[in-house]
């Protein structure tokens, strides 16, 4: 433990060496032991004590470099160092057995700059212009102590990676681990091509002084001094000041501008600002946890970094080409070209692609980038993402890239050798589901998920023919675009096959049977029941029964309460069995349960899931029983070559991981609940809002021209879609009269999103009228 060195023994020490005779003042803060010095009234000096780590060579650094910048005509700027007697620029001392190292500094005058500076466009770009003529200056500035490692060296930040874990709340750490992935991806190669030179490194506005109009006057603290990457100069300022802005991008192009006018810029430099920004919050909030994990009472460590937390928010909405499009053209550079190229990528996909792959919009979108519920854009506007149900724990999830990333840089083959990962998914989802589902099957998409549940079943039971519910989609192959009267009944389908039975869906709301009650749910059981019968008397067997837990392209539909029990039972009592389709709906989506099935008390014979599975790789699975899975082993091999690989059971891990670790399903019904409360007050005042429903974050709002007979608001179903996505807000259009909205975005979905989608919605609503 250091000795607590007093103002007593500081003017003695002061009085010996430099023979000044002042009154000293402790300014002790977090871990500096500092003193303001006052000779005269207006002349007063800062008697600055070095830590322990401060290497006399760095103090040498740190005089030469202040003493260079004083030559070079920012003197005013810059504290200049005081010399002792005998002319040394270090003051060694020794008190209580100790030995301390001390410099004497001019004090500058000035304020800590603050809002007066940031909401002041001309001071903004004058700063700018200080911080890019130190630089130029420190460009021929060199000294052997600062070619160091430095822990705030933007260069070394790879280096707090695995720190994240000491971030407690999961939605900040998922963030900072989203923009350190980005850092490392994006910033990381380009370090060793960037125009290196010694920068302050730390102009955050507790080293910065301003004067009653905001103007910055001076820079010190010249403590982390580094020579490192230029660029990192700007990308630090500009990380405090947009953390004292409320209007970001006109304060950040002001800052820029001003330092391009000193020290120009490359558009490199330029480009890589945003990542750089939210760099530098991730290290202070890396660093910030970490000692709040040591000092979990000290909730100061935390407080100052509420400002930097709801920066990262903010920058995360941001798309980066919108940032880059307007330093470039702040520092007078040509933005990034954003039109022409989704031009082009429109006319080779007409070319080359498929004709019936659609897109969505009537302005089609080139989507470049993703960042958890946000997509961004070619042209720089961001959108949040209300309908990406695949991407279940976000884009570019930083847990799922970076599982995927070191699994396919291990290994990667098909499911013929033994392999940890595989068993321990297999065994970890079926600890998910009910007894007795706990033997599964892995492949790569729904479709094929639902053809192997056809195989299962037709194998056991020996029969042909299902059961399906009206506009059911199953996938995509020809055996399951069988089972999806979506597909089959819908334009350029030929029909339902002579084994495919559709019975009606159990729709509460315009269905054959309305309302919610045990009743309906009966009536429509017994729909099943009697074609059952029929199928019977027309001298056939059922091998299943299909059913999504809740119809997905049949309108975000949800069952009585009841149906599927009923149902269940009747298909049993004929000998078939029961098969969930859980690809849209399961990895607890609808919050109250893991999966959808579990909300209507059954348990299917084979579970189908896909989707979410993988955050956007290509995985799903068949969860059956034993005995089920016992009888289709029958002499005929079942193999996959992708399914189950190793690379695609550690992306299934992860996904799982995040679920746990973030709690996702938990966040599920919070939020969900939160909106569907704010769609039902929105369908309280607007009439074409016929019917809300949802569980979690799976959720359908169906449109009606009239409540009493239910009349479709198809075509203002789209228009509010198209507006929607005007805003920034995508959505999607299903059911079979094309008038439900659906909403069903990533987990990490939060309050705020729901604040902004109801909003949004609410003036599109407005318009409508
Ligand atoms: N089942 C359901 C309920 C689906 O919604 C889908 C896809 N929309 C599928 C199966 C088919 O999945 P995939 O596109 O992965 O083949």
């Amino acid at each position: 433990m250091s000795h607590i060195l007093t103002p007593p023994e500081i003017q003695t020490v002061v009085r010996e060496r430099y023979g000044f005779q002042g009154s000293a003042e402790s300014l002790i803060s977090y871990q500096n032991q500092n003193f303001r010095l006052t000779v005269n009234p207006g002349e007063v000096y800062l008697f600055k004590v070095a830590f322990d780590s401060e290497s006399p060579e760095f103090l040498e650094a740190e005089n030469a470099a202040l003493r260079h910048l004083a030559l070079s005509g920012m003197a005013d700027h810059v504290p200049q160092v005081q010399m002792t007697s005998r002319g040394e620029d270090i003051c060694e001392f020794e008190l209580k057995g100790q030995v301390f190292r001390a410099r004497l500094l001019s004090y500058l005058p000035g304020n800590i700059m603050g809002v007066q500076t940031v909401r002041n466009p001309e001071a903004l770009h004058d700063f700018g212009k200080m911080l890019g003529r130190m630089d130029t200056i420190l460009l021929e500035f060199q000294h052997p102590a600062l070619n160091r490692t430095w822990e705030w060296d933007i260069a070394r930040a790879w280096t707090l990676q695995k720190e994240t874990v000491h971030i407690g709340d999961p939605a900040m750490r998922r963030l900072v681990d989203y923009f350190m992935l980005q850092y490392e991806t994006e910033i990381l190669p380009q370090i060793p091509g960037l125009r290196r030179s010694v920068i302050h490194n730390d102009a955050n506005e507790m080293n910065l002084l301003a004067d009653d109009t905001g103007q910055v006057t001076g820079i010190f603290d010249f403590g982390d001094l580094v020579y490192t990457c230029t660029i990192f100069e700007l990308a630090i300022a500009l990380t405090y000041v947009l953390a004292l802005s409320d209007d970001l991008l006109p304060a950040a192009a002001k800052l820029v501008a001003g330092y391009h006018s000193e020290l120009p810029l490359s558009e490199q430099e330029v480009d890589l600002l945003y990542i750089l920004v939210a760099t530098r919050i991730c290290m202070s909030h890396i660093h910030a946890s970490i000692q709040h994990a040591r000092q979990p009472d000290n909730d100061y460590i935390m407080v100052s970094q509420e400002s930097l937390y709801a920066l990262l928010n903010k920058l995360v909405e941001l798309n980066p080409v919108s940032i880059q499009n307007m330093l470039r053209r702040a520092c007078g550079m040509d933005p990034l070209a954003g039109k022409a190229a989704t031009i082009s990528i429109s006319s080779a996909r007409a070319e080359y692609v498929g004709p019936n792959l659609s897109l969505a919009y009537q302005d089609h979108l080139q989507i470049d980038r993703g960042a958890m519920q946000y997509l961004y854009d070619n042209t720089g506007k961001t959108y949040l993402d209300c309908v990406n149900n695949v991407t279940h724990v976000g884009h570019c999830h930083p847990h799922i890239v970076r599982a995927a990333n070191a699994q396919m840089a291990t290994l990667n083959t098909n499911s013929r050798y033994l392999h940890a990962a595989m068993v321990t998914y297999a065994e970890r989802l079926a600890a998910t589901l009910p007894e007795p589902l706990n033997v599964c099957f892995f492949v790569n998409s729904g479709s094929e998920a639902n053809e192997l549940a056809i195989r299962l079943a037709r194998t056991y039971t020996g029969a042909r023919d299902m059961l399906v519910l009206d506009h059911a989609y199953h996938g995509n192959t020809s055996g399951v675009v069988d089972l999806s009267p979506y597909k089959f009944n819908g334009r350029g389908g030929s029909g339902r096959p002579d084994n495919v039975w559709p019975v009606p869906i159990p729709d509460p709301y315009r269905g054959i049977y309305r309302g919610g009650d045990p009743g309906t749910a009966k009536r429509y059981a017994d729909e099943v029941r009697k074609s059952l019968q029929e199928l019977e008397s027309s001298g056939r067997a059922v091998a299943a029964f299909f059913a999504e837990s809740i119809s997905g392209c049949g309108g975000q539909v949800f069952f009585p309460q009841g149906y599927l029990e009923n149902a269940f039972r009747h298909v049993r009592d004929a000998g078939g069995l029961c098969v969930a389709d859980e690809v849209q709906v399961g990895f607890g989506r609808v919050g109250s349960h893991f999966w959808a099935f579990e909300m209507q008390d059954v348990i299917p014979d084979i579970v189908t899931m896909g989707k979410p599975m993988g955050n956007g790789h290509p995985l799903a699975a068949v969860v059956t029983t034993r005995e089920i899975a016992e009888a289709f082993d029958n002499g005929m091999e079942y193999f996959n070559t992708f399914g189950g690989n190793p690379v695609s059971c550690a992306i299934g891990h992860a996904v799982l991981d995040v679920i746990e670790s973030e709690e996702l399903q938990a966040n599920a019904l919070e939020v969900g609940e939160y909106h569907l409360g704010g769609l039902v007050d929105l369908a309280d005042r607007h009439e074409i809002i016929g019917d809300v429903r949802g569980a979690g974050l799976f959720i359908g709002v169906e449109l009606v021209k009239d409540r009493q007979t239910l009349e479709p608001a198809g075509e203002e179903a789209a228009r509010i879609v198209e507006s929607m996505k005007d805003r920034g807000i995508l959505l999607s259009i299903d059911g079979p009269l094309h008038n439900v909205i659906k909403i069903k975005p990533p987990m990490v979905f939060s309050r705020q999103n729901v604040d902004r989608m109801i909003s949004n919605l609410t003036s599109v609503l407005e318009d409508l009228q």
